[in-house]
């Protein structure tokens, strides 16, 4: 039988996601070297010392199912947001609570309005619900939240808001997102994806955990794989009304995420000294970056998030390479629609000059 025939309806249609090359990938091209990954936003301080230190007490316990709600992590967060605990989920990623909403909430020929570009899971989890994807091209890097607003219909059943946006670290301020939340219809249920929340430092910033308290009809997604530096062990949660995170559990699977993972979060959570040195560190970092970037000539998106959007103004995907021959790994912005343009992720000093130092000895 043709695999057309039987496959779920479209699934074969779905554009794989593209993440960025992992250092184990450039090194068969480009030999060894010490390599700095600057591709997909992870913390380049590593993870807090506590959280290694967590693992390392849990990891003769691994004959073990894990504990499948994550109680003591449902709590801790709880407590920490003065939530109740009914409105946390936790999941192995936000990637897989992104799949997660989509699987309770989408019907075949829902509409999911979202920005272009933006975090591409969304567009993947929503394909897989045979939902139907509406793209809204960002305005001056910035979510179109009028144009977004325009496109809202019958059929419209998710938005999401990634804020600050994934690739271009721009963010919608308080004023104008409360303006489109009124302006929503009441069938439509707002995803505001908070994966950079930590490295914001505009204070116009709307913190999605006031709009759950509100009973707003939204969910916040979090995780631990920014400033928390914990991506490699895959932990995220989602934040909302009681109704909505009680669909979320109908579609969870029993045991997401491992025994490891949750140490490791509640040991972060606890460690704030290190979640505090990593975002002052990326926010120095970005001013560092803006500084020598203007030297440069250079134009860029300023960012609230842990990477900076570069344009080059020439094909970035040539830079990519060059700056790859000197052992650093950017992720080219043609995959966004922008081609001479980049992310940069913001690392530790140390990697931010080395990236400089490269930049110039590529840019000639
Ligand atoms: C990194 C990222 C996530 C995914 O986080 P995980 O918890 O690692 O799955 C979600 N949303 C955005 C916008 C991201 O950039």
């Amino acid at each position: 039988m043709r695999i057309e025939r039987l496959a779920r309806k479209g699934i074969l249609a779905i554009a794989p996601y593209v993440a960025g090359k992992s250092i184990e990938e450039v090194q068969k091209e480009y030999g060894t070297k010490r390599w700095v990954k600057l591709a997909s936003n992870e913390n380049l301080l590593g993870p807090s010392p506590r959280a290694v230190k967590a693992i390392r007490r849990e990891l003769p316990n691994i004959y073990l199912y894990p504990e499948g709600p994550c109680s003591v992590l449902r709590r801790t967060l709880a407590q920490r947001f003065s939530l109740p605990e009914k409105r946390v989920v936790i999941s192995n990623g936000a990637d897989n609570l992104i799949l997660m909403i989509a699987s309770a909430f989408l019907n075949e020929g829902d509409e999911v309005v979202m920005a272009d570009p933006t975090f591409p899971v969304y567009t993947n989890a929503t394909q897989i619900m045979g939902g139907k994807v509406v793209k809204v091209r960002l305005n001056d890097y910035t979510h179109d939240l009028e144009g977004m607003l325009k496109r809202v219909n019958r059929r419209t059943k998710l938005i999401f808001v990634c804020n600050p946006n994934n690739p271009t670290g721009t963010i919608v301020c308080q004023e104008s997102f409360d303006r489109f939340l009124q302006r929503l219809p009441a069938r439509v249920i707002v995803i505001l994806d908070e994966a950079y929340g930590d490295f914001v430092e505009e204070t116009s910033y709307p913190n999605g955990l006031e709009y759950v308290k509100s009973g707003k009809q939204m969910i916040v997604l979090r995780t631990f794989s920014k400033a928390y530096g914990l991506a490699g062990l895959r932990i995220g949660y989602a934040l909302g009304r009681e109704d909505l995170i009680d669909c979320l559990y109908q579609v969870r699977d029993p045991f997401p995420v491992h025994r490891l993972a949750q140490v490791a979060a509640v040991a972060a959570l606890r460690d704030q000294k290190h979640a505090a040195r990593s975002i002052q560190m990326v926010r120095a970092g970005r001013r560092y970056l803006y500084k020598e970037l203007d030297k440069m000539g250079l134009s860029y998106v300023p960012s609230q998030a842990n990477f900076v959007f570069i344009d080059f103004e020439r094909d970035s995907e040539e830079i990519f390479k060059g700056l790859l021959r000197e052992g650093i790994i950017i992720r080219p912005g043609k995959i966004w629609g922008y081609p001479t343009c980049a992310r940069v992720t913001v690392g530790r000093m140390e990697d931010n000059r080395r990236f400089i130092k490269a930049l110039h000895k590529v840019i000639g």
